[in-house]
């Protein structure tokens, strides 16, 4: 899935998401949707969604802020894995081969449409485990120096 869009918005982060749910639970943009409905949101909030099996999901448009980092959500865009919670409950890195490979292959095709944007973590803004590994430092290379 090879998009050639380019929002208006000043894009200066691309923020690395979990979905914050267990490891073995493949999920989408359409559950995530409905979840983010419930609290109020204008649905799914990431951009972008990396199920279990590396399929790549398109969640909100990216001429749209997203509702994933706050304090961040005009100047990024969002992309989650599925996954990020093992099997005892806690946060831990739980990508599957898959979804290491499809979301290197999306982060660098959002970055080649948005060059001089960072590549980070949710972690990086919030108190939080989020996306449960250093994403900043593993997609250093994507970026530009
Ligand atoms: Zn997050």
């Amino acid at each position: 899935m090879k998009d050639t869009f380019k929002t208006k918005r000043d894009i200066k982060e691309i923020i690395v998401h979990c979905t914050a749910t267990a490891a073995d639970k493949d999920i989408g943009v359409a559950d995530i949707d409905r979840y983010h409905r419930s609290l109020g949101w204008r649905g799914c909030g990431y951009h972008w969604v990396v199920r279990l099996d590396g399929t790549v999901e398109a969640g909100r448009p990216e001429g749209d802020d997203g509702a994933h980092c706050t304090g961040h959500n005009h100047i990024s865009i969002g992309v989650a894995y599925c996954g990020g919670i093992d099997g005892r409950g806690a946060p831990a890195d739980t990508r599957t081969a898959e979804q290491r490979t499809a979301l290197r292959r999306l982060l660098g095709d959002i970055i080649a449409r948005y060059p001089g944007a960072k590549i980070c973590g949710h972690r990086d803004f919030a108190a939080k485990a989020c996306p449960c590994f250093d994403a900043t430092t593993e997609y250093a290379d994507l970026c530009e120096r």
